[in-house]
């Protein structure tokens, strides 16, 4: 089987469709060759051979690619005229990593691979280059040092230990920047690291270029199951099986002087979407040191370059002078990277995140690939593309990342309370959004505050589960493409960057400004979207959502063929659905009316009644109470159906547990304080949830239900009599037996009956079932008969047919996901395997009786795209899911029709 793929000007063997096997940047490699690009020549170990690495091992794996990648070395060497491991004229190699999807800078790259003490002889020979090949020996024993030979900084108050030698030597020569290290610096350097190296792992550094280029590949291979990878697939819910590819490429030198340089560029902005090419780069660099923030990097463009000085609050002449654009230092690299990214960008009819690198006048394209960004600009970007002819009206759909909408819901910062505030220092806008919070310096302590500011120099990978934690981040260091930057952009997380007025102290844990010192703990604000930092806490309020919002939720109607209701129990909630576009509510609990303060007390006094006649004078209390909420919801909902269900929860939830409140209730209702303490025991269950609750409530005390129907059919007389349209759908929860859905229906239909005579009015409604115990999935036919529509309550249903209480799972799900047991929770994502086949079945048989059955899911899955596509697959009419989830389900529904 073939292992190795080449890609180049000369000959390629993959494309943009062989991700799964080639890695994301692989198959970009080799599509880009084919579209004519420069990309330097090189090959792919296919993400196959990961997979066996796993299997057999290093010497094993070894000998199987020996062959065949001896001859495409030697491919590349025939290409670039020159020898791998060469004491004349050496090929110098990198070694990168390349997962099907990208996951930036989460595994290993090793640069500038193939040099040793005699090679490097001929790399300056061959050069006339002195400083540049020191600088690139340097890197290579640096890079391949800490990536494949483990040299790390032993604390996180540690620096790394090839930094630390650096920064010595820097300090010693009263140098601040890498560029002015001298030729006896930089191998000073080089012997420095060798000698930390062989101090720290007891072996010499490798100087064989085969014994170099194996070690890297081994070490692509093992950061698949780094942690930082491990931690990404795990936010992502990428599985572990996938693999990297590894890529081996000839190296082209952005570090040969002030006629070269590297970059990043963005074909649109990631931040807001705009069509608007820009990027960042610097001269004499090489690799990471744009996205690392070693220096500060230059914009690419002139418009861009003009907008960063000004925040920088640079004068013109200086930025002329000392950050030029890429536009106007080096106008014809600028005007050929422009064509690239114009072709890329309608070649893959999505906007592009590209790396480039200029050798001595010469553009050479690294990388390319579709770039992350933040919901907004997701949704401007599909738009446009859509509007410029450049994907068709399903593309775009199929563009947005449905989960991503969510940040386009969350708070942004108050005006008003904006215009009050004390910016303490300028950064760059790097991810848009609003964060306040409290100030903590390492990424590991980020979750020991609820809302906690991430401050850092800069970031680095393994920061990233605390990114994921803080509520936002900010960093002294770097550029709109650090690290930092793009990785909040794609978790659409608040982010300010390189704001160079703060001094961070690791060691203190503080964070300084002019003479104002912050510590940990302190509260800060930012502003992602203008950069600010600012003092203090500050109010936020709801956004405003943009037109392309709108029009893409217009264009998911236009596909959709399932409907989006949502889940309310209130006019509020019901309210801000409607907004979103909810067609109707698919569930209102009941049970939530109750526990407000006013209306407790008169449920606690319907409890511990104990008999008939005292229960229904306490419902009395609540009929008017219940039947003002459904009138406000109806109301809200302009004629739309709502599913009321009836009361659910078992009744100890609603009684007093504490000795204090147990007191004042046996006082306000005049009985004895251990008559209530009797009532709490007897309501003790040993399994709550699968006790007295459901229809089994309304069973043994038919008069809740017959209250609940009558608040619910007055509430529809008296808005009849407004002119106002309703559509009631009373369900019954819990059922397993058709007799007890049969029981409550009548008792429902003989309720609405009374009413509706007493009124001399009449309004149409139904009467369904959920469908959450099994058996009712396994008797639907049966229950369909009786039953008007079958709402799916995946919650209890995923609950009862695993057999995982849901409040308990806790303790061993998170295990049981680390362990590969289970791929998801069940709780979060269907399980389509075992309770999809419920749920399938339940709908099948149901319609197989009533073929015309209506029916819906109503769990917390309906808002979860890969379970709604999953409900629109078995044939739902809708799904329900919280009221901000809404827009995130009628993107699914319309992306699952498409
Ligand atoms: P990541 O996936 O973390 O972005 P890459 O494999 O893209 O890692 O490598 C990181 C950086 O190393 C690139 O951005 C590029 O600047 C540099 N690089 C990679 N390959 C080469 C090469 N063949 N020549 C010059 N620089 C390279
Ligand atoms: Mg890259
Ligand atoms: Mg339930």
């Amino acid at each position: 089987k073939k292992q190795v793929y080449h890609f180049g000007t000369q000959k390629t063997d993959g494309d943009r469709t062989m991700k799964n096997l080639l890695g994301g940047k692989g198959a970009n490699l080799a599509e880009m060759s084919n579209l004519g690009i420069p990309v330097p020549p090189g090959f792919t170990i296919t993400t196959q051979v990961c997979t066996t690495y796993n299997e057999i091992g290093r010497d094993g794996v070894i000998q199987l690619l020996k062959e065949e990648v001896e001859a495409a070395v030697a491919g590349i060497e025939h290409i670039m005229e020159t020898t791998f491991g060469d004491n004349k004229n050496p090929l110098l190699l990198s070694v990168r990593s390349g997962a099907r999807v990208s996951m930036p800078g989460m595994m290993d790259t090793v640069l500038n691979l193939g040099l040793n003490d005699d090679s490097i002889l001929g790399l300056v020979a061959r050069t006339k280059n002195e400083r540049f090949a020191w600088d690139s020996y340097r890197r290579f024993v640096q890079m391949y040092g800490s990536v494949v030979l483990g040299m790390k900084p032993e604390t996180k108050e540690d620096e790394d230990p090839f930094e630390e030698i650096i920064d010595r030597l820097k300090a010693k020569r009263h140098i601040k920047l890498d560029t002015q290290f001298t030729v006896q610096d930089l191998q000073d350097l080089v012997y420095d690291f060798k000698d930390a190296v062989k101090k720290s792992t007891g072996h010499d550094f490798p100087s064989d270029p085969w014994e170099q280029l194996w070690g890297a590949v081994i070490a692509v291979f093992n950061s698949w199951n780094g942690d930082r990878a491990v931690v990404y697939r795990k936010l992502n819910g990428y599985p572990a099986d996938w693999g990297t590819a590894v890529n081996v490429q000839a190296m082209v030198f952005g570090n040969m002087g002030e006629n070269s340089g590297t970059g990043v560029c963005f074909t649109r902005d990631a931040a807001t979407g705009m069509n608007e090419f820009n990027g960042e780069y610097l001269i004499n660099a090489q690799g990471e040191d744009v996205v690392a923030g070693v220096r500060t990097p230059q914009q690419i463009t002139q418009i861009g370059s003009r907008r960063w000085a000004e925040l920088a609050q640079i004068e013109e002449t200086d930025r002329l002078n000392n950050y030029p654009s890429l536009e106007e230092l080096m106008p014809t690299m600028y005007k050929e990277l422009y064509g690239y990214q114009e072709k890329l960008e309608r070649h893959y009819h999505d906007m592009q995140d590209m790396e480039f690198t200029i050798q001595n006048g010469k553009l050479w394209i690294l990388q390319t690939r579709n770039g992350k960004r933040t919901g907004a600009a997701m949704v401007k970007i599909a738009m446009d593309l859509l509007k410029e002819g450049e994907i068709t009206e399903k593309e775009a759909l199929l563009q947005i990342e449905a989960n991503k909408l969510d940040e386009l819901l969350h708070p942004i910062f108050d005006t008003k309370a904006l215009k009050r505030v004390n910016i303490i220092a300028q950064g760059l806008p790097a991810s848009p959004g609003a964060a306040t919070g409290q100030i903590v310096f390492f990424a590991d302590e980020a979750a020991k505050y609820k809302n906690a500011i991430l401050v850092r120099i800069e970031t680095s990978p393994e920061d990233l589960e605390g990114m994921h934690v803080a509520k936002g981040i900010l960093t002294a260091r770097g550029g709109m493409t650090s690290h930092a930057a793009v990785v909040a952009r794609g978790m659409g997380k608040c982010c300010v960057s390189g704001a160079g007025a703060l001094k961070i102290n690791y060691k203190k844990r503080t964070m300084t400004v002019g003479d104002h010192v912050y510590q940990e703990g302190d509260w800060i604000s930012l502003n992602g979207s203008k950069g600010h930092i600012i003092e203090g806490k500050v109010a936020t309020m709801q956004p405003s959502l943009s037109g392309e919002f709108g029009e893409l939720m217009e264009l998911s109607n236009k596909y959709a063929t399932m409907q989006v209701r949502t889940n309310a129990d209130s006019p509020k909630d019901a309210k801000i659905a409607r907004d979103f576009g909810a067609q109707g509510i698919g569930l209102t609990r009941t049970e939530h009316m109750f526990f407000e303060i006013d209306r407790i007390r008169a449920m606690r006094e319907m409890i511990l009644a104990d008999t008939v006649k005292g229960r229904k004078l306490a419902l009395e209390e609540l009929l008017p109470m219940q039947r003002q909420d459904f009138e406000g919801i109806f109301e809200a909902m302009q004629g739309y159906p709502v599913t009321v269900r009836l009361l659910d929860p078992p009744l100890h939830e609603f009684v007093p547990h504490q000795l204090a409140t147990q007191k004042e209730l046996a006082e306000d209702l005049h009985i004895s304080l251990a008559a209530v303490k009797n009532k709490v025991a007897e309501l003790q269950e040993f399994n709550p949830m699968l006790g007295h609750r459901g229809c089994r409530l309304g069973i043994t005390y038919p008069e809740i239900t017959e209250m609940q129907t009558r608040a619910i059919m007055e509430a529809a007389l008296n808005l009849k009599s407004k002119g106002i349209e309703t559509k009631p759908e009373i369900m019954v929860p819990l059922v397993g037996a058709v007799a007890e859905f049969e029981s409550q229906a009548k008792l429902i239909r003989d309720t609405a009956e009374t009413v509706f005579a007493e009124n001399a009015d009449t309004v149409e409604f139904t009467v369904g079932t959920m469908i959450e115990v099994p058996r009712a999935a396994l008797m639907a036919d049966a229950i369909a008969e009786k039953a008007d529509f079958f709402s799916f309550g995946t919650n209890d249903l995923t609950q009862m047919t695993f057999g995982y209480s849901r409040d308990d799972a806790g303790k061993f799900l998170s295990v049981y996901l680390e362990n590969g047991i289970l791929k998801d929770d069940p709780f979060e994502v269907l399980d389509r395997e075992g309770v999809g086949q419920l749920v399938d079945l339940g709908t099948k048989r149901g319609r197989s009786a009533k073929p015309n059955l209506k029916v819906g899911i109503c769990g917390e899955h309906g808002g979860e795209p890969s379970s709604v596509i999953f409900c629109h697959d078995t044939g739902m009419d809708y799904v329900s899911c919280s009221p901000f989830r809404v827009p995130i389900a009628r993107i699914a529904a319309a992306q699952a029709a498409i």
